[in-house]
């Protein structure tokens, strides 16, 4: 699909060419063409697809002093045939319009965000690898513009949309530190948008957590700590006892991954449940066996294991990955539908 009013220029300078494909970095290689779009008093104007590469900005500019910055992570797939085919975009364009309303930010339109993004894809398709478990990661995102130090709402923004190579990635099972003392979301706040302070705010946390051994935090509820949240940039989901559980609300941010796992769970005949899941049941959980598998769910890496969870200076390890039936099978199963090996029964891949 190609959108006329959408002005194209095409790069004279491919960098293609000199790309590793076998040793990518995440987020360091970026494709030859960006989408850019333009917001100012109401209304959307200029869209073009232009050569990636710096941008100007104005010191004053009022995202960098208040914050209006959202961002969204998606990711697209190339078949064996060559199909180039996006998984469930339209999940990620409606959630990126939750966290524009929410931060008083425009939405982006379904011609901008999607049928642009299917366009930017049409152009920069020899960037996405066709090895297995590779994939292009998308990027859009978009900031106040506005050259104001005010604080008020801005009246202009910018919406980009940036792509990149990203390998196989086999994540290792990780570990994590109930977080007790510092909090990410309250109620009422912005947890489960995808705003670029949530993640700023997280890194002294997870710093402290880093020097006392564990991987990631996860996050525990702001008023009493006693209820599980997330993970850094995950969701967490436990199969405890036959049912696969997740914790809920709008303190977490509601991923696509997530509720793809929950959606094909459901369709297995699984019983699942969005609920409150307190610290205390997961540790019982674990001492006595009913938690079988705990993981991350997130566009990056689609399942990442946990392997071991710290709680009051106590560790609890929960059984060997290999076990893990429920996760397996999920995986197996994304990875099949994503590069086009199987029926597409659910509708989640976009082919470009
Ligand atoms: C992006 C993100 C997730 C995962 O969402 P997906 O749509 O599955 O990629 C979970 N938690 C946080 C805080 C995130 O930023």
């Amino acid at each position: 699909m190609t959108r006329t009013d959408i002005r194209v220029e095409q790069t004279q300078h491919s960098r293609l060419a000199d790309v590793d494909f076998d040793n990518l970095v995440f987020g360091k290689v970026l494709s030859d063409h960006m989408l850019v779009a333009d917001y100012h008093d109401g209304v959307w104007g200029d869209v073009s697809i232009v050569p990636y590469g710096n941008i100007s900005i104005s010191p004053s500019m009022s995202a960098l002093h208040y914050g209006q910055s959202i961002f969204e992570g998606i990711k697209a797939y190339k078949f064996e045939d060559g199909t180039v085919s996006i998984f469930r975009p339209d999940k990620n364009w409606e959630r990126f319009n939750k966290s524009a309303t929410r931060l008083q930010m425009p939405e982006v339109p379904q011609e901008i965000f999607i049928d642009g993004l299917k366009q930017l894809l049409s152009i920069d398709q020899n960037w996405v690898p066709n090895k297995n478990g590779s994939s292009l990661y998308i990027r859009p995102f978009m900031f106040a513009t506005e050259a104001a130090l005010g604080v008020h709402p801005s009246i202009s923004y910018k919406f980009i949309i940036i792509t990149g190579p990203v390998g196989a990635y086999y994540s290792k099972p990780i570990s994590l530190k109930v977080e007790t003392e510092y909090t990410r979301a309250a109620d009422g706040g912005v947890g489960f948008s995808k705003n670029a302070g949530n993640y700023a705010l997280a890194l002294y946390p997870t710093e402290l957590a880093h020097k006392q051994g564990y991987d990631q935090v996860m996050w525990t509820d702001a008023r009493e700590h006693k209820y599980i949240e997330e993970a850094g940039t995950a969701n967490l989901i436990f199969r405890i006892g036959d049912t696969i559980i997740t914790p809920h609300g709008d303190t977490i941010l509601h991923g696509v991954t997530r509720r793809t796992i929950i959606e094909l769970a459901d369709a297995w005949g699984l019983k699942t449940e969005q609920r409150k899941v307190s610290v205390d049941e997961l540790i019982q959980g674990i001492e006595s066996g009913q938690v079988s598998e705990a993981f991350a769910a997130g566009t990056a890496a689609t399942i990442t294991h946990i392997s071991r969870i710290g709680f009051n200076g106590r560790d609890y390890e929960l059984p060997a990955v290999e076990t893990r039936e429920f996760s397996l099978k999920v995986l197996d199963y994304l990875n099949d539908l994503r590069y086009g090996r199987i029926e597409d029964s659910f509708g989640w891949n976009f082919v470009v």
